[in-house]
């Protein structure tokens, strides 16, 4: 396999800080801080890694998969995965826990084999249905991480007798649209509200709070009249309905089901089946994206004028980053801010912007660009 050489410089500098490990004497401190760290992990910047892969003439393709089943130790097992992966240039982002793995990565595709046949070789993932990304451009990661988590979906749930082991049943494309034709049926959206706000199923109830661990108790009061009904519980990818429906499951709720793979899995069975689509607009997924369009139905409206737009675009305030809808004219009329606040300090000269930037408060976590800051700021421009 060749590489191109800027990156084989990358490598050498990772395997020199692994070599000198043992030989350095940290303070207790330091060294602990230095283990608990990722010991494989890129030392080259950000900016640098973008304009690699954007150099790059390989094409890749961006997938996501994921599954329950207990790791042991989840720290040697995320080192093996990442020296595997790092080795046939993957890129993403992977959360490894005691309850699983959730990743998110792109691939060069001369190498997709590679992957999968290592991703097989791993007896709780052999055969393991890989979900490829559709409209796709496979520049959704320029870096690989590999996070240690509690859990790979975090769910609040302190209920000792739950457990993964009893889930509710997968639903294909097909299925699912069959059921739908039964008026009963009941649709969970198990995303967030700017997730919803793009796209979604025909009559899907959205479960409105902020966090799955919210949702997950709201669910079961929303839907507790509703016990002996059908229930499709859906998400992005599968991972978030897998552990919603074990969760109505161990509520007392009868006939449970969980949309296979999410919508990403939908989308694609739908196109190859040439099924009709229930999924209305874009289904919103957190790369550089911002989104991959299912059909041309545009449901949302820009949280500026209010005209129909489903584009999520970042602020280019770099003070601000906040994510929210703006359609092209709210675009060119802003110069792609949130605000004529923005607008101003976009249109300064550099050295004021970073001048103003020191000058704000760190708690405000300005550069902090985490769901928990999206959705209450996406509520105040809503409000406008
Ligand atoms: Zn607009
Ligand atoms: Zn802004």
């Amino acid at each position: 396999m060749r590489l191109p050489p800027a990156r084989q410089d990358g490598r050498k500098i990772c395997v020199l800080s692994l070599s000198l490990r043992p030989g350095i004497l940290f303070t207790t401190q330091v060294s602990l801080k230095f283990q608990t760290m990722a010991v494989l992990h890129n030392r080259v910047s950000q900016k640098e890694l973008k304009e690699r892969l954007y150099q790059e003439t390989e094409p890749r393709t961006t997938i996501s998969f994921y599954r329950y089943f207990p790791i042991a130790d989840p720290k040697i097992f995320r080192d093996e995965l990442y020296q595997a992966l790092n080795a046939i240039s993957v890129f993403g982002r992977i959360y490894v826990a005691h309850e699983g793995i959730n990743a998110q990565l792109s691939v060069p595709q001369t190498n997709f084999e590679k992957l999968k046949m290592y991703l097989y070789s791993i007896e709780a993932l052999n055969g393991i249905r890989l979900n490829i990304a559709v409209d796709d451009d496979g520049k959704s990661f320029w870096v690989l991480k590999i996070k240690v988590r509690e859990k790979i979906v975090a769910d609040g749930i302190t209920d000792q007798s739950f457990s993964m082991e009893r889930k509710g049943k997968y639903v294909d494309a097909g299925r699912m649209n069959e059921l739908l034709q039964d008026k009963s049926t009941i649709v969970v959206d198990m995303r967030n509200h700017y997730e919803y706000e793009v796209g979604h199923f025909e009559n899907a109830l959205e479960v409105p709070s902020d966090t799955f661990r919210e949702q997950l108790p709201m669910a079961v009061e929303m839907l507790k009249e509703e016990k002996d009904k059908n229930i499709i519980m859906y998400c992005t990818g599968g991972i978030r309905c897998e552990k919603a429906s074990a969760y109505m499951l161990h509520n007392g709720f009868k006939n449970v089901f969980h949309l296979e793979g999410g919508i990403i899995n939908y989308a694609r069975q739908v196109k190859e089946a040439e099924l009709e689509s229930k999924f209305i607009g874009k289904n919103f997924v957190f790369d550089d994206r911002l989104g991959e369009r299912i059909t041309d139905d545009i449901i949302a409206k820009c949280h500026q004028c209010g005209q129909a737009a489903d584009s999520h675009t970042n602020c280019k305030n770099d003070g601000c980053h906040l994510l929210f809808i703006q359609c092209e004219a709210c675009t060119a009329k802003y110069d792609g801010c949130c605000s004529v606040e923005c607008q101003t300090v976009y249109n300064m000269p550099l050295e004021e912007q970073a001048a103003m930037r020191k000058g704000l408060d760190k708690g405000m976590m300005v550069f902090n660009k985490s769901r928990q800051r999206l959705r209450p700021r996406l509520n105040e421009e809503g409000k406008k």
